[in-house]
């Protein structure tokens, strides 16, 4: 098992190392390592068995630091910028040369940028020299962590440090936006809401899962599976197809008094149920059911990207 603690130097010596460290941030723990060390690279990608066609975020204290391994940052990704960051966003820009690793951006000609929320880990990148390549810190396909004890059950031996910053505040990964011809799109729904990028862009396009390409292979139908089936649907009528005793039930707000159940947000309010989501479809993982039936929330706000994750991990074959 790994080490948890909240020794900042510690952190930063491992990774100046070449070690890996995980850390909070707002959305879920990441497992970081030296964005422009190859060999670190290559520990992120066997530590978590993910394959390399999937690109990792690079993790910078301020959009200046992005100048360096960019050629150009569109107007529109400054502004979002500027009134996002720090916070649950991901920029994908065009890349200047191999500075920051072919093995980080899958062989893409556009790197992935966000600037997280979370005091421990803007320390630890004011601290470092080098930008931080960090991925979510959990077995590829499973969902991803929102406490050191999660990374600790699922990577503890894989690496030597957790860095302790508490439960993750927003809860659900990054919203990742690209550009087209300086126009932002959607390439992945995350912890910021399309809502609050459409108030300042306008409207925008959004590539959700089922539509997407291998662009961006987090969008990966099959992604952010519990251990358990998950069934999604109205639930007064899967629970008259399974079982009582067999299901976990997992609901936006209504209590179906059952010992197996979660209820995202009793007051039916989206980012509580998006700091729940993962904590919850891990609670399932203990709990002796068969399967988990869960309902999709109103398409509006986190809302949006919680239904994401729950039609991916309903769209595993398990
Ligand atoms: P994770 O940190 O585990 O949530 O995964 C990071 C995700 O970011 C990847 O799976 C991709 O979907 C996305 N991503 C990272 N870099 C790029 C890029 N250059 N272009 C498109 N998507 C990217
Ligand atoms: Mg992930």
């Amino acid at each position: 098992m790994a080490e948890i603690g909240t020794d900042i130097k510690k952190a930063a010596a491992l990774l100046t190392q070449g070690e890996l460290v995980a850390i909070p941030t707002e959305t879920v723990y990441g497992l970081a390592g030296n964005a422009l060390n190859i060999d670190a690279v290559a520990k992120i990608f066997s530590a978590k068995n993910r394959p390399q066609f999937d690109p990792l975020i690079v993790h910078i204290p301020s959009l200046s630091f992005a100048k360096n391994y960019v050629h150009e940052i569109p107007k529109k990704a400054e502004r979002l910028a500027q009134l996002f960051w720090p916070g649950p966003l991901t920029l994908v820009l065009d890349k200047k040369d191999d500075i920051i690793p072919a093995l980080v951006t899958s062989g893409l000609n556009t790197v992935g940028f966000r600037s997280p929320d979370h005091p421990l880990a803007r320390k630890l990148l004011t601290a470092l020299p080098f930008p931080l390549a960090a991925p979510s810190a959990n077995p590829f396909g499973y969902v991803s962590p929102t406490t050191p004890e999660h990374v600790n059950e699922q990577l503890g031996n894989n690496i030597s440090y957790i860095l302790d910053g508490g439960t993750c505040s927003i809860g659900i990964e990054s919203t990742i936006i690209g550009f087209e011809e300086g126009e932002p799109v959607v390439l992945r729904l995350g912890g910021l809401s399309v809502e609050r990028i459409e108030a300042v862009t306008g409207k925008i396009k959004v590539f959700e899962h089922s539509t997407s390409n291998p662009v961006a292979p987090g969008q990966l139908k099959s992604h952010y599976a519990p251990g358990k089936p998950l069934k999604l649907g109205k639930l007064e009528e899967l629970l008259q197809h399974y079982p009582a005793h067999e299901v976990g039930i997992l609901s936006f707000s209504h209590d179906y008094n059952s010992k197996y159940q979660r209820i995202l947000s009793p007051g039916g309010n989206p980012e509580e149920a998006a700091r729940n989501l993962f904590q919850f479809l891990r609670d399932f993982d203990k709990m002796p059911v068969s399967i988990i039936l869960a309902e999709l929330l109103p398409d509006a706000g986190l809302g949006r990207a919680i239904n994401d994750r729950l039609k991916r991990a309903a769209a595993v074959d398990n």
